[in-house]
């Protein structure tokens, strides 16, 4: 029997609000001094009451609509209800049957269809700290995290093998980051992937998907995803080889062994006694809302390499580096508006732009477009000087100066460097130095 994957995706992004999601604390965490960014609020006080972030509700609805959402009219909080020391109400403030967003789709580069079942808004955990003070063991618990807005983008499992989770993931941290919502950085924890993976029968309906699944928690780089789910894919089919059903759990992944490892066996929703959170009304959106927020998506990633491709006949590999950061993309389209400007002429297409800045990985924080299509030009102007007028040149050069030249062919070869310098004289600041040693080479060779 042949085993497939079948892989869904639990995303969290923490949205780069000025302040918390219930409350007034910046949200801004990352190597702050702990327990700085706190109040009653996001420290779970007694009595203290959660205000939601406008701002955080929006730029949800704005990568629901990205990834093709419907916007429910009317969505609500609800408490997730469970007991860890890095969540001091006891409860997290979740959605659960009425997300934010449902039902959207994205495609993938091979036309294979990703859908997404929700995404919708909640909030982050404090941080824990197992460490060791005076030889004791202890664990610190730092809640400058608590409360910072956290989105959650759930697919369907309709992810075939690896490579289509990270075509995916990418794609997502550069719409994410192109909607301005979080800089969506592994590193700093802003991105964290759950990928779900379990194994079908290959001659079972492709609908039919397993009652078992193994969900790998909170992984915070590409490699480690394409690795856990490669991982996991083995040790499933092996199981299943021998006749045995995977257990449903959650694992981690373990960075130092290479492999997943069990961590409990996978609460049920009921587990977590969910209920309406009773201090916040439910969300109400109109039509014209969402049209508002829609106003506010920029050009995407995708629409606007394929318009690089058609209107200024780029390659899609050229279209597809120039749009890898939207500051990228809109630096070469100023460039491209400078390029008409200086003179009034337009000395280069839009290609040979595009190709100096792959090409010569130009810094784009230190060389503004008018000084990138200046050095552009100037590169021109030395092909200007045509193959002939280089060598009527070097012969004028030759026979103003035929002692040095004669110097040269009786082995005094130091004059060569007097040579050229009267050469690049002629040519200018801009002469190629290497053709032009070349070629007088060759001539001196035949003087
Ligand atoms: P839970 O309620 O345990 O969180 P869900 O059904 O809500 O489980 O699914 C959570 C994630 O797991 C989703 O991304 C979904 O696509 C994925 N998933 C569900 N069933 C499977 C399966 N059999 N194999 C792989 N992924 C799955
Ligand atoms: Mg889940
Ligand atoms: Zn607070």
């Amino acid at each position: 029997m042949e085993f497939k994957p079948v892989i869904g995706l639990e995303i969290h992004v923490e949205l780069a609000t000025q302040s918390k999601m219930f409350c007034g604390c910046p949200a801004y965490h990352f190597g702050v001094e702990p327990n700085t960014h706190c109040c009653p609020v996001c420290l779970g006080l007694p009595g203290a009451l959660p205000v939601p972030n406008k701002k955080a509700i929006e730029w949800t609805i704005r990568l629901g609509l990205a990834l093709n959402c419907r916007i429910l009219e009317e969505s609500k909080f609800d408490r997730k209800n469970y007991f860890y020391p890095d969540l001091p109400k006891g409860y997290q403030i979740s959605q659960y049957d009425q997300p934010l967003c449902v039902q959207g789709k994205v495609i993938l580069k091979e036309g294979q269809e990703i859908r997404i079942r929700r995404v919708h808004l909640e909030e982050d955990t404090g941080k824990l700290l197992h460490t060791e003070i005076d030889g004791e063991k202890c664990s610190l618990v730092d809640f400058n995290r608590s409360g910072v807005p956290l989105l959650e983008v759930v697919t369907e499992p309709d992810f075939r093998n690896s490579q289509e989770v990270d075509e995916f993931l990418k794609d997502l941290q550069r719409m994410v980051r192109y909607l301005g919502i979080s800089d969506a950085d592994m590193e700093k924890g802003s991105l964290r992937i759950e990928p779900n993976i379990s194994m079908r029968e290959n001659t079972k309906p492709k609908i039919q998907i397993p009652n078992y699944k193994v969900e790998v928690k909170n992984i915070n780089s590409f490699r480690f995803v394409r690795k856990a789910i490669e991982y996991e894919t083995k040790r499933q089919t092996e199981l299943l080889e021998k006749g045995e059903t995977p257990l449903q759990e959650t694992r981690g992944w373990n960075e130092a062994e290479n492999k997943t490892v069990s961590q409990r066996e996978k609460e049920e929703a009921h587990d977590y006694r969910y209920f309406p959170e009773p201090d916040i009304p439910p969300l109400n959106f109109t039509p014209e809302e969402i049209a508002e927020i829609k106003k506010q998506i920029p050009e995407l990633p995708e629409e606007k390499e394929k318009r690089f491709i058609k209107e200024f006949k780029l390659s899609p590999y050229q279209a597809g580096l120039l749009i890898e950061t939207k500051k990228l993309a809109d630096y070469y389209e100023e460039a491209l508006k400078v390029n008409g400007k200086i003179d009034g002429r337009k000395y280069s297409s839009p290609s040979e732009i595009a190709n100096w800045l792959i090409n010569r990985k130009i810094d784009i924080k230190t060389t503004s477009p008018e000084k990138l299509i200046k050095d552009v030009i100037a590169s021109k102007e030395v092909m200007l000087v045509s193959e002939a007028e280089m060598s009527r040149i070097i012969d004028e050069i030759l026979t103003e100066n035929s002692q040095a030249a004669a110097d040269y062919k009786k082995g005094k070869t130091a004059v060569l460097g007097f040579l050229i310098g009267q050469v690049v004289r002629k040519i200018g600041s801009q002469a190629d130095r290497q053709e032009i040693t070349r070629r007088l080479i060759e001539k001196l060779g035949v003087f």
